[in-house]
């Protein structure tokens, strides 16, 4: 999936087309604008690209139905909410992504909205192995091997404290490994350690907890049999 697949994904559906009532000649310009603002389009919840027991038996179904179904859900539901009405309503989701730091209510929702709809798309059935190609080539450059990729990515998964994300990031035109608290993401003006995402692991328990309970890094290693890793060489690609 390229960017634009990807970002036409996160779901944006319009929701022109509200009855114009022509009978009030006395409305204002402002009012005429603010009918006009109304029209903008939402975000939507993107459709999981697989069944929710697709990832078994490294993430069960009722984990995927619920993270899908409500927490993802939540996020999508509570960012149209903030930025209704606000000269937000109409951005897209990555140009949110610079607003964070000033407004925790897009930073949380859309954040959660941005990173689970990369997170889905990086995640199939019968997946998992190792890279092939160039994303291959520039993970044994910046790492050394795919092996120490693994263990960097996982201690950074497993020693993030709390609720947040492990990422590998695109950062000037290198791989690199970081993570983030909450819905933070490498995107946002906040964050300590800038880049463009191309694979991400949710670390909040509600991602691991019914299957795994408090063992997050068995959640981490399990995580490696789903990935889809051409899903990832495209992303590497776009954010080159
Ligand atoms: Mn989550």
């Amino acid at each position: 999936m390229d960017r634009r697949k990807f970002l036409g994904s996160v779901g944006i559906i319009s929701i022109a087309g509200a009855a114009t009532n022509i009978a009030k000649v006395s409305e204002t310009i402002s009012n005429k604008i603010k009918r006009s603002e109304n029209t903008m389009a939402k975000f939507e919840l993107p459709n999981l690209p697989y069944e929710f027991n697709a990832l078994e038996p490294y993430i069960d179904a009722r984990t995927m139905e619920i993270h899908h179904g409500k927490h993802h859900a939540g996020y999508v539901a509570k960012l149209n909410v903030a930025v209704e009405g606000t000269d937000l309503e109409g951005k897209s989701l990555e140009d949110l992504m610079n607003v964070a730091g000033s407004n925790t209510a897009v930073r949380n929702n859309g954040g959660g909205h941005w990173n689970h709809s990369l997170f889905w798309s990086i995640m199939g059935k019968g997946k998992g192995g190792a890279p092939e190609g160039d994303l291959a080539a520039a993970i044994n450059s910046a790492f050394g091997s795919f092996d120490k990729f693994k263990d960097l990515f996982s201690n950074e998964a497993a020693t993030r404290f709390g609720s947040g994300w492990a990422w590998l990031i695109v950062a000037d035109g290198k791989l690199a490994v970081t993570s983030t608290p909450n819905q933070d993401n490498p995107l946002m003006d906040v964050a300590d350690v800038k880049g463009t995402p191309i694979l991400g692991l949710d670390v909040w328990e509600h991602a691991y907890y019914l299957n795994y309970q408090n063992r997050r890094p068995d959640y981490v290693e399990a995580f490696f049999n789903v990935i889809d890793w051409n899903a990832v060489a495209e992303n590497y690609k776009s954010a080159q």
